[in-house]
């Protein structure tokens, strides 16, 4: 292709990203806000995926297979935890005004400047190398499409080396759009719209070639498949080529690569403009990684099985499309790559001036002269152009020797060692600044030693001995085999560098005590969600500040009118400031500080603070002084829901007592409208009878005896009901007992039935004990008279309720573990299904039509339970009409006994 059309594409896609970021710039200046917002944040998160997957992963998947895919299942697999870990680092850099990394963790460990100095410098050595593998991608991707396939011998020279012209280009786009104003905190909705248009280009370029490989070059997915077989691209046929922990190691690289890599803080947590798009980004995100990755195993084999042995695997996205000649398609497939590289190589190159000016350019400066004007700007300004100069260098002699893939994941491993700084930040209050410091450090050699040091002898700078030999000769010091470990490299140095540093970041923090201070932070990180509101008044201080002083520091920094507007705000807030002699109120000067802290980040800040205040330390008795107020307000609190249960759960129960007193006195009621109604029915014919015979004086003797056995017979059921009614009283007396002892229920039952003879054998009933003689021999603790009582009733109802012939009482005698069961069987009329449920209640008397007269009182089955539930027992039935009835008694067996006869 001609060279000016390529170059003609580039510089036209950028100046459309250009107008794009201006645009909306202008937009959110004049605070018009839209729905959009929350799009364009989800989609700037996948500029995660940068040359490296555009290019790379169809590289790694012909190299290494499947295992390309854990660089996205990583990610994938983090999104659930969105929730809870990225939105509290939203919300804490919200309220700490944030902006990087560095910032995140200082202003947490104790605002330590050795702390933010080793991080920026840590993070910047670890991520300018990845910033060039872009740079090199865009660089090979102008050559192909220029020059052709086949360009690995062409001669290099700076003069037409494309890469160096974008670097510049990209720099000078960074200074306009986000370097103008001072406040890092300050959303770049410009920058973000870019970096949102660039993902939506490279997942369309990307899902063209393949759609045009699969669909044009074969013919669906089955037939790529088809090919890998014929053509023997095996590696996909071996899942996973690498063992599983190799496969461990690159999801945990991956899982906080996407948090912690400064491009994905910038975008994800500085950039936030409401914890609510993370909704949309936690799927949005997982869906477009899907996408981008349907495509690269078909490519992979589409490259191995089409295109010469000598095509660089890395390049197959671009040298398909244009072997067949589809320039067009070529085209497209360039920009996307285009806008991976570029949209990596802003946010990131933004990302590590913030970190390096903030963290070590501005507070070394302050150091010298704290009250000079305006440097951040230019700062950041000239740390662009080192940056991406230092990213170009490294481009040019080292990292062309190296596939895209191999480099970055070696930054991945780099920031990696920040998990456990971060983790601790967000939940754990005991962790201790100098265990996150000396952590890192040792992570740092750790990582250094195992992955940086191998590249660096590759490139020949170091002696081929060290990797074969070790250092100083030990071999137990051999670069890729620590101690003798055998893992693939990047496992190998993330397994060690993170041992080490995790090892030493808890060992330091469970022995330091904290200053006053830094347990104050820690508080405050942790509980982040309580916090925030009127969090100024949270953070303790301590020392005397001359307002004017605070004020013109501020306005040096934040320039007047800024400063003006936020003592307005403040104002608004918490009233004027209070300014006794030389004293500013502790929380105007931790407002204040926070608001430096967005501008030159919180390093910085607080050296200027601690540069013109003269401070005292913060004696830990104070420090437990404010966590008790805090502590005792909410123990206040606690207690007084506690009491309010409290009484709720008293009414309740008072409540539930109000309804039982109720309902025994509506039982009460209905007990004595019954009793006196059974009353009344003997006495009304009692009293018939002997009116009658009042009447008639020459009546017939029989008939008269007749009459008078009658009134005798209801004199007798009146008299038996009224001691029922009494006996009944008695039982159910709250402070009823009965006299129990060691008593043998089968020498009761056979005394009651001797007593029940004359009226067992007019009806002829057989009785018979059934079970074995063991059981008739148990002993039950009980009272003899009144287990008596229970035998009459159910016999006498046996009998009374018994059928016309053959009748019989089987008594059952039956033992469980500890329990006696007596059985006091009948075949008699049987209970009728409707009433059973009822039989043990009060006066319950199942009526049928057949019979006229009630036989009993209905108070005899209440009486027997009663009773059988004062022996500790129970007693339940069985019956069936016709067919006969079953009550069957339990009572606990007697123990002592036991012993006896066992
Ligand atoms: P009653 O004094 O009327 O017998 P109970 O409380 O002893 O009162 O019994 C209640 C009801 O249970 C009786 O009216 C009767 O209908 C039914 N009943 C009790 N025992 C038997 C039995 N062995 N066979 C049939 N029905 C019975």
């Amino acid at each position: 292709m001609q060279n000016w059309v390529v170059i003609l594409l580039a510089l036209s896609y950028l100046a459309l990203l250009f107008s794009l970021a201006w645009y909306l710039d202008r937009r959110a200046k004049r605070k018009q806000t839209s729905r959009l917002n929350r799009w364009i944040y989800a989609m700037a998160i996948p500029v995660y995926c940068t040359a490296w997957t555009y290019y790379g992963s169809v590289g790694k998947a012909v190299n290494d297979g499947w295992e390309f895919l854990t660089i996205y299942l990583g990610p994938i697999l983090t999104v659930p935890i969105w929730w809870i870990v990225v939105r509290k680092m939203i919300r804490i850099s919200e309220v700490q005004r944030i902006s990087t990394l560095p910032d995140f963790i200082s202003s947490r460990y104790d605002k330590s400047l050795t702390l933010s100095i080793v991080s920026s410098v840590f993070i910047a050595i670890g991520i300018i190398p990845y910033i060039s593998i872009q740079l090199k991608s865009i660089s090979s991707s102008f050559d192909i499409l220029i020059y052709g396939n086949h360009v690995l011998a062409r001669s290099r020279s700076l003069i037409t080396d494309s890469a160096f012209y974008i670097a510049i280009i990209l720099a000078f786009f960074i200074i306009l759009f986000v370097f103008r104003s001072i406040e890092t905190t300050d959303k770049h909705h410009g920058m973000m719209g870019a970096i949102a248009v660039d993902s939506l280009v490279k997942l369309l370029a990307f899902l063209a070639v393949g759609v045009y490989v699969v669909y044009y070059l074969f013919d669906g997915f089955q037939d790529v498949f088809a090919r890998m077989d014929l053509t023997q691209v095996s590696q996909f046929q071996e899942v996973p080529k690498t063992d599983g922990m190799h496969w461990f190691f690159l999801l945990l690289l991956s899982m906080s690569a996407i948090i912690l890599l400064p491009r994905q803080f910038q975008v994800t947590v500085a950039e936030n403009t409401s914890e609510d798009h993370l909704r949309t980004a936690i799927w949005a995100f997982p869906l477009y990684l899907l996408l981008i990755n349907i495509f690269v195993v078909p490519i992979a084999i589409g490259g191995q099985s089409l295109l010469a042995t000598d095509v660089d695997p890395d390049t197959f996205v671009l040298a398909l499309p244009l072997y067949y000649g589809a320039e067009g398609l070529a085209s497209i497939a360039f920009l996307g790559g285009f806008s991976a590289s570029t949209g990596m190589i802003v946010v990131s190159t933004i990302a590590l001036s913030l970190m390096v000016s903030n963290n070590v350019v501005v507070p070394i400066r302050l150091r010298r002269s704290p009250m000079r004007s305006q440097y951040p700007i230019q700062a950041r300004q000239i740390l662009v152009f080192t940056i991406l100069g230092l990213a170009f260098l490294y481009y040019w002699f080292i990292s062309d020797r190296f596939p895209l893939v191999s480099i970055g994941l070696i930054s991945f491993a780099a920031m990696i060692q920040f998990a456990p700084a971060v983790l601790g930040a967000l939940f754990w209050k005991d962790a201790h600044s100098r265990g996150v410091l000396y952590g890192l450090i040792t992570g740092f050699i750790v990582w250094a030693y195992t992955l940086v040091v191998p590249t660096i002898v590759e490139v020949g700078l170091l002696p081929e001995s060290l990797m074969t030999e070790g250092l100083f000769h030990w071999s137990f010091l051999k670069p890729q085999a620590l101690f003798g470990l055998d893992l693939p490299q990047v496992s190998h140095g993330t397994f060690w560098s993170l041992f080490f540093n995790a090892a030493v970041f808890l060992g330091v923090s469970i022995f330091r005590e904290q200053s006053a201070k830094e347990r104050n932070m820690a508080e405050f990180y942790v509980n982040i969600y309580a916090n925030a509101h009127r969090s100024e008044e949270k953070i303790l201080w301590k020392g005397q500040l001359v307002y004017q002083d605070l004020l013109s520091a501020c306005e040096n920094i934040l320039g007047k009118r800024r400063t003006r507007e936020a003592t307005e705000h403040y104002r608004n807030f918490y009233g004027e400031p209070l300014t006794a002699a030389n004293q500013v109120e502790p929380r105007f000067v931790n407002y204040t500080e926070r608001l430096l802290s967005g501008a030159i980040g919180s390093a910085s800040a607080r050296i200027l603070i601690s540069t013109i205040a003269k401070e005292e330390e913060i004696e830990n008795e104070e420090l437990v002084k404010m966590l008790r107020e805090t502590n005792e307000i909410s123990r206040l609190n606690t207690e007084l829901r506690l009491q309010s249960n409290e009484l709720q759960r008293k009414t309740l129960a008072l409540q539930g007592a109000n309804e039982r007193l109720q309902n025994l006195d509506a039982e009460k009621d209905d007990f004595i409208s019954t009793v006196t109604h059974e009353l009344r029915t003997p006495l009304t014919s009692i009293k018939a009878f002997v009116e009658i015979l009042q009447d008639n004086s020459e009546m017939e003797q029989a008939q008269q005896e007749e009459f008078l056995k009658i009134t005798n017979d209801e004199i007798d059921r009146m008299t038996r009901l009224i001691n029922e009614v009494l006996d009944i009283e008695k039982l159910e007396s709250r402070d009823s007992t009965l006299h129990l002892e060691p008593v043998r229920p089968y020498d009761i039952l056979e005394k009651t039935l001797e007593s029940m003879q004359t009226l067992l054998e007019p009806k002829n009933i057989q009785v018979e004990h059934l079970g074995s003689v063991d059981h008739q021999k148990l002993r039950i603790m009980g009272n003899p008279d009144r287990l008596n009582q229970v035998f009459v009733n159910l016999i006498s109802n046996a009998i009374k309720y018994s059928g016309e012939q053959k009748a019989w009482i089987h008594l059952i005698w039956e033992r469980t573990d500890s329990t006696l069961k007596l059985g006091v069987a009948d075949n008699g009329a049987g209970i009728d299904p409707n009433g059973i449920d009822r039989i043990f209640d009060k006066f319950f008397q199942v009526r049928d039509q057949t019979r006229k007269k009630p036989k009993g009182t209905g108070l005899g089955l209440s009486i027997t339970q009663r009773i059988v539930q004062l022996h500790g027992g129970s007693i339940k039935v069985e019956s069936e009409l016709g067919k006969g009835t079953t009550f069957t008694l339990t009572f606990p067996i007697f123990q002592s006994q036991e012993k006896h006869t066992a």
